[in-house]
Parts: structure tokens; sequence; C-alpha cells
């Protein structure tokens, strides 16, 4: 299936429509889950166009990968979600109840 630059999250990331952000470095960008459910509920995008971890693992480069996994992290450790754990959950594709077709990732705590 090919890129759906339709999705929300693509619109999100051109700035047509707003969201809270929480934290971004160059190829990521982390903001709240507009209906959270936990406490803490952050959202981990990357900034170029992925469909979801498969896509993103197989194509993306090794910067954009590491930078992705060192802003989820550091939000681990801003918000001190490692003295008293936390979810990381990719949902994909239609077996895996993803709603929106651009990869994130669900940080609760
Ligand atoms: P999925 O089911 O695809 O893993 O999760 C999509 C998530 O995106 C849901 O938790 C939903 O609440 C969130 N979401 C959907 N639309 C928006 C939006 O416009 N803004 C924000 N911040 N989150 C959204």
């Amino acid at each position: 299936m090919t890129y759906d630059e339709s999705n929300i999250f693509a619109k999100i990331l051109r700035k047509e429509i707003p969201c809270n952000v929480i934290a971004e470095n160059l190829n990521a960008l982390a903001f709240n889950d507009i209906a959270p459910a936990a406490p803490m509920h952050f959202l981990i995008i990357p900034k170029k166009s992925y469909q979801n971890y498969h896509d993103f693992i197989s194509t993306a480069s090794r910067q954009e990968i590491i930078d992705l996994n060192d802003l989820m992290n550091s939000l681990i450790s801003k918000h001190n979600l490692h003295e008293n754990g936390y979810r990381i959950i990719t949902n994909t594709g239609n077996d895996g109840n993803q709603e929106v077709k651009h990869l994130h990732f669900h940080l609760l705590g």
C-alpha cells in the first residue's frame, strides 16, 4: 500500500492542522495524543513519510531511526517514566487497528 499524504499526521507535519508539540529533533516529532488513554500519552513520529514500523525500519536512514528512538527515550527520562513504568505501542495495518497511516509510537505513562 502506498503512503496516503492526506493522513492526519502528514497534515500536522505540514502544519495544516495544529498539535501540542512536546519535543522534536531533526527527524522526529513528539506531541500529545488528542484523546489520551493515560495521564501521559505522547505520540512520536518520524518527520518523513513512513506508513508503519516495517516500512520505517526497512527504508529509513540509520540516523532517522536513531533520532526517533533518541526522542522517545528523552521523553522517558524527562518524565521519569523509567521509574514507575510505561508502555510503547505501535499499531500496524488493518489487523493491528492502525487508525492513522503514518508510523507513530504511543508512549503511555
Ligand atoms: P492508532 O490507532 O492509529 O494507533 O492511533 C492513532 C492515534 O492518533 C489515536 O490515539 C488518536 O487519539 C490520535 N489522533 C487522531 N487524530 C489526532 C489529531 O488530530 N491530533 C492528535 N494529536 N492526535 C490524534
